[in-house]
């Protein structure tokens, strides 16, 4: 089986419990590699390497357009092993390898967009109210920054926090999710190669608590970028607060779709099943509320039934798969329970609502599609994120209500509408208190679109240009260019 180190300090490291845990490929339901059991003292050798980095040696001399050139170097290396990272990601993860390389191929774009930024980050020359003095504002690295990730997009969710981050002149430690460490380490091993100082990005692998947790309470870390479940959010919220640490949260969601009667129904019944049913619901964006016009109810439910219902499931690595396997056992536990809630509070189910035993799924994790109808929003399928394929269907009369039920829920991460009214669209888009509201599309990122969640669904934007000020201290200097300082009892 194939054994994945520690990477600290420009190395691969053997863990200080001289450990390993096995990782599973959720396709085969069995064990394909190990990974370093971290701890506590790993991750002191990371951040120690990482605060090293920062103020002395190669990348603290590194200018900012070095370090441009550097990232884009970085974006290069990863088109250039997109194949390979994600074939890792889909033995991890289980998610689709279409969906994967899509990921991967994409993902240097961020490395390069960043890279075009690092030596655009500016400070400014304030007119200044007071004679006498010049002040100028720069831009500093908030220092050494904590990243950590969850299993369901590895790489992408990475990118979206080094990039801005190196971009900025910090330096990284990660801690990536304890399902799916494989590619991150991988990753991190190819930048080396491709010239990245020691020390600039660290992995330590493990779990939650024995990685996770010293690494946010470790006094050198100054930032903690996390994407995950909001449970654990609220604990690292908490625990960085302590010592005033910086922190962005990228959480869940029970993002709704909404499909008005005046809609294309048929790029409406397209998005609501890409919404729900591509990467098996495992997103934070899961379109898992299917808000419905009455007067298309029928039909819109008729239709979505109909085609999930055709959804080729298997091997993800076959690019004629559509719906893979839940990534661990626990979430696959996790959404057949989900189902029974749902049946239990009197919702009625339409599609699917078990775990899947066709042959070409073998022992794997999947869970067949499942399509709920009659769903009040107060239920807890329609208020609790499930994280897999489970469609929840709430009927409609009007646009008022449909905000207000689209609103009605602790989250805010993404919402999608389906209208050919313009002023509708506009209305609606400016009405939803979402991060993100998607108009007759669902499921679109960019590196240049910023992202993240009102209410529960996080705190902080990643991507755009304003991702990279997360990573970002801002400084006055005051330079007295008149009268020696007078009476010291005065303020000036
Ligand atoms: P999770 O919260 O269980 O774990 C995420 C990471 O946090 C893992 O690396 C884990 O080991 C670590 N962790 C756990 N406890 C910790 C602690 N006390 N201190 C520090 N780190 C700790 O989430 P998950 O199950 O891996 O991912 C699924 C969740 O992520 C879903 O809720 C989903 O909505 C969310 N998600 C959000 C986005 C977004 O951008 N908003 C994107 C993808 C996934």
């Amino acid at each position: 089986m194939q054994r994945y180190d520690l990477f600290i300090d420009g190395e691969s490291r053997k863990p200080v419990s001289g450990e390993w845990f096995p990782t599973d490929n959720p396709y085969l339901g069995a064990p394909w590699a190990e990974i370093a059991l971290g701890g506590a003292e790993d991750v002191d050798d990371a951040v120690q390497a990482a605060h090293r980095a920062l103020h002395t040696g190669p990348w603290a001399d590194l200018t900012a357009s070095g370090r441009g050139a550097l990232l884009r170097r970085l974006g290069d290396t990863i088109a250039a092993h997109a194949r390979s990272l994600a074939e890792t990601e889909v033995r991890d993860n289980g998610k689709l390898f279409t969906e994967m390389y899509g990921q991967l191929s994409y993902v240097p774009q961020w490395f390069h967009y960043y890279g075009g930024l690092a030596d655009k980050i500016e400070g400014t020359v304030p007119p200044m109210d007071k004679k006498g003095y010049f002040t100028y504002t720069k831009k500093e690295p908030v220092g050494v920054v904590a990243v950590i990730t969850p299993w369901n997009s590895p790489l992408l969710l990475l990118a979206w926090k080094i990039a801005p981050a190196l971009a900025a002149g910090c330096t990284v430690v990660i801690k990536p999710s304890e399902f799916t460490s494989a590619s991150t380490v991988e990753l991190v091993r190819l930048f080396h190669e491709a010239g990245l100082p020691p020390g600039v990005v660290n992995v330590v692998t493990g779990f939650g608590q024995d990685v996770g947790v010293p690494l946010v309470e470790h006094p050198l870390v100054r930032k903690i970028t996390f994407t995950g479940s909001d449970a654990t959010g609220r604990h690292i919220n908490q625990n960085a607060a302590r010592d005033f640490k910086h922190v962005s949260l990228e959480l869940g969601g029970k993002s709704p779709n909404i499909v008005f009667a005046d809609a294309d129904l048929g790029a409406a019944v397209n998005g609501a099943i890409s919404g729900i049913f591509a990467a098996t619901g495992q997103t934070c964006i899961a379109g898992s509320r299917l808000l419905v016009q009455d007067s298309v109810h029928d039909e819109v439910v008729r239709r979505v039934v109909e085609l999930a219902g055709t959804a080729r499931m298997g091997d993800p690595m076959d690019q004629s798969t559509q719906v893979g396997p839940i990534t661990t056992p626990a979430q696959h536990a996790k959404v057949l329970d989900y189902i029974d809630i749902a049946q239990r509070e009197g919702a009625h189910l339409a599609l699917g609502g078990r775990a899947a035993d066709r042959p070409e799924c073998g022992d794997g994790w999947f869970v067949e599609p499942t399509i709920f109808t009659g769903v009040g929003n107060s239920m807890r399928i329609a208020q609790e994120e499930v994280f897999g394929p489970v469609l929840a269907v709430i009927p409609f009369t009007d646009e008022d209500e449909a905000v207000r039920l689209a609103n009605d829920s602790r989250y805010g991460l993404g919402a999608g509408v389906w209208t050919s009214d313009i002023g509708r669209a506009f209305r609606t888009a400016d009405r939803i208190r979402s991060g993100t509201v998607w108009v007759n599309t669902y499921r679109a990122v960019s590196y240049m679109a910023p992202f993240g969640g009102f209410k529960d669904s996080g705190i902080g934007r990643e991507n755009g240009i304003d991702a990279v000020s997360g990573y970002l201290e801002t400084k006055s200097v005051w330079i007295n260019t008149g009268a020696p300082t007078g009476n010291p009892f005065v303020l000036r």
